[in-house]
């Protein structure tokens, strides 16, 4: 029996190394996600059904079954229901509740058995998804508007962080002696130490602390995994396939935190202490100078577009607010039958989530072979007509090139100020997710065409036909 279920664990970890393999290309990530969720349902198989079926469990399959009914249920409501771009929303939350169940395995463990190794464990486990979890949780808060998206710093703030660190290490050394009022410090610390982790940091690098939240989740799980290694014969190879797929999830959430620091010029360690997007100098209001806005309409967008040849649309984050990735699909295949050149420029961080755009624009079949990313697409926009920005903001504000005073400066950016017209949509003069002005608005060569990008795009392709 035991070398069955070793067997089931094993092939559960190629299928989280396949799955993980596959989702690196949107097309075979779909796929890759399937290949995955089966690997688990197959490791949750593994772990439950020798449980129950040796007799010395309080489980029974009647249990079991009605708690993954109820998170059956819970998972495809939120599968269904959650937009777009509330993602990153319940990304947030998975990890928090990833941290979370990794604390209360080690919780469950704690004290199970003696050994250094053993003790390491269960408290990198216990501190590690702790602070997850209320980290996680205050990122969730950030991005849904219910915590401030300001930075919250004070004085000594990194003092403060580095004293706790040292508190929990040692209640961690104190073990021995103080056994469970050790875990009560520790538990305690790692949940405010997750809060002040995520408070100073502002709403627009909230993309960043979820990446390197999710891979604190899987650290938290890997650990877990050692936790669960040493607890005794039984837990042994449930433990392994743990490590596996916790070190996966550690690895690529730190790899995707990486590409994202590097999409926004900036080290993490800036994003973390850097307490960016403080000032309330981006309130949409503007920081005093007045912009010329030129508001144009369909009709004369429509009349630019069919002199044009080549045109790059960019979309951001308003595309995926108007759902206009149908809508966009059908201008741009109309162009095209009018013999014009379409591409499509992707930055890293447009959107809400990492990937946001190319996941948007792939669920209208639009071919993976024009979307561009930002070092492939920028040389482009010296020689294109129309570069069409459709509800982006931050991502095209030219401010992050020569403002240094700006928040967002130093970020790379899709550099369509160089192309001969762009044209803006937008509903309104209000700011991007960052909160600041965009003084490409105002420029000679810019145009805007306000409005919900869906309906625009509806009404420029019915002008544009009528040419
Ligand atoms: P922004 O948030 O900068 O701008 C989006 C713009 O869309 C707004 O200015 C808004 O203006 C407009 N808009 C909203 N609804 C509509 C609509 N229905 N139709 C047309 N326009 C609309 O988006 P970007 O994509 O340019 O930049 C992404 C920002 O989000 C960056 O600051 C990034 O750091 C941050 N971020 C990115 C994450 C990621 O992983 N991709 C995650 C979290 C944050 P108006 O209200 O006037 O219409």
């Amino acid at each position: 029996m035991e070398s069955y279920i070793n067997i089931v664990y094993l092939i559960s970890s190629v299928c989280f190394i396949y799955g993980l393999k596959m989702l690196s290309h949107p097309k075979t990530a779909r796929n890759g996600n399937m290949i995955a969720s089966l690997g688990m349902l197959l490791a949750i198989l593994a772990t439950i059904i020798p449980e129950i079926l040796s007799g010395n469990s309080s489980l029974n399959f009647t249990m079991i079954g009605i708690a993954m009914i109820i998170g059956t249920i819970i998972g495809t409501f939120f599968a269904i229901k959650v937009e777009m771009t509330q993602m990153p929303q319940l990304v947030a939350i998975f990890n928090g509740f990833g941290g979370g169940a990794s604390a209360f395995v080690a919780a469950e463990s704690f004290g199970v058995q003696d050994g250094m190794f053993f003790t390491v464990s269960v408290v990198l486990s216990l501190v590690i998804g702790t602070l997850t979890f209320t980290g996680s949780f205050i990122a969730f808060g950030k991005l849904q508007g219910l915590v401030t998206t300001k930075p919250v710093t004070f004085p000594g703030q990194q003092i403060l962080n580095g004293f706790l660190a040292v508190v929990m290490i040692v209640a961690a050394y104190m073990i021995p002696t103080y056994g469970i009022n050790s875990f009560y410090i520790i538990v305690a610390l790692s949940a405010l130490l997750g809060i002040l982790l995520v408070v100073p940091i502002g709403g627009a690098d909230m993309p960043v602390v979820i990446s390197l939240l999710n891979s604190y989740s899987g650290i938290a799980a890997a650990m877990t995994g050692f936790v669960l290694y040493g607890s005794g014969d039984e837990t042994k190879a449930a433990g392994s396939a743990l490590i596996i797929c916790g070190s996966l999830v550690g690895a690529s959430g730190m790899i995707l935190t990486q590409i994202m620091c590097k999409g926004m010029n900036r080290s993490l360690a800036n994003v973390i202490f850097g307490a960016v997007g403080g000032d309330d100098s981006g309130d949409g209001s503007g920081d005093g100078k007045q912009l010329n806005i030129k508001s144009y309409s369909t009709e004369e967008a429509a009349m630019i577009f069919d002199a044009a040849e080549k045109i790059i649309v960019v979309p951001g984050y308003g595309l995926a607010v108007a759902q206009a990735q149908h809508a966009v699909r059908e201008v741009a295949e109309y162009l095209e039958g009018k013999g014009k050149n379409v591409l499509y420029a992707i930055h890293p961080v447009a959107g809400r989530m990492p990937g946001h755009m190319n996941v948007l624009l792939a669920e209208a079949n639009i071919s993976y072979e024009q979307l561009k990313d930002l070092d492939e697409i920028n040389p482009e926009f010296e020689d294109c007509d129309v570069a069409l920005v459709l509800g982006a903001n931050d991502v095209v504000n030219p401010a992050a090139r020569s403002d240094q005073s700006s928040p967002i400066y130093g970020m790379p950016i899709l550099n369509v100020d160089k192309a001969k017209t762009v044209m803006v949509n937008k509903r309104s003069m209000n700011a991007g997710f960052a909160g600041i002005q965009n003084e490409l608005f105002g420029y000679d060569n810019t145009i805007m065409i306000f409005g919900d990008a869906k309906d625009m795009l509806t009404k420029l392709l019915n002008d544009l036909k009528e040419l």
